[in-house]
């Protein structure tokens, strides 16, 4: 069974590997949806994979230092690209999210950057 539980955050950056004059070199801001992906078996007691309450908590130390900041200055999103993001995310909640098995960001509605682990 899987489990897909969205979040939204409003951050700022800017791109410092891009070619000179494109647009994201410039400091601007996305919608950014993170969705965090869990595959696990149904409890048979408790009649699902995990609360959804428990996937916000482990995630709610990333969420604050991602929201309505500017992802450059935060320590390994140097450059802050949505691959980068994802990786970023993945190593953080790994550990404690033994489930975890994707992480989606999309930032914009048609742009989206998917991670499976280590391998992909
Ligand atoms: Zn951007």
């Amino acid at each position: 069974m899987q489990l897909r539980k969205s979040f939204q955050i409003e951050s700022a950056h800017r791109l410092p590997h891009v070619p000179p004059g494109h647009k994201c070199g410039r400091l601007h801001g996305h919608s950014f949806i993170i969705e965090i992906v869990l595959d696990g078996p149904v409890d048979p007691h408790t009649g699902w994979v995990m609360d959804f309450a428990d996937i916000k908590a482990v995630f709610k130390p990333l969420f604050d230092q991602l929201d309505h900041n500017l992802l450059n200055d935060l320590p390994g999103l140097e450059n802050p690209t949505s691959e980068n993001l994802a990786l970023w995310i993945w190593t953080r909640l790994k550990p404690t999210l033994p489930l975890l098995t994707q992480i989606v960001i999309a930032e914009t509605c048609n742009s989206r950057c998917i991670y499976s682990g280590p391998g992909t």
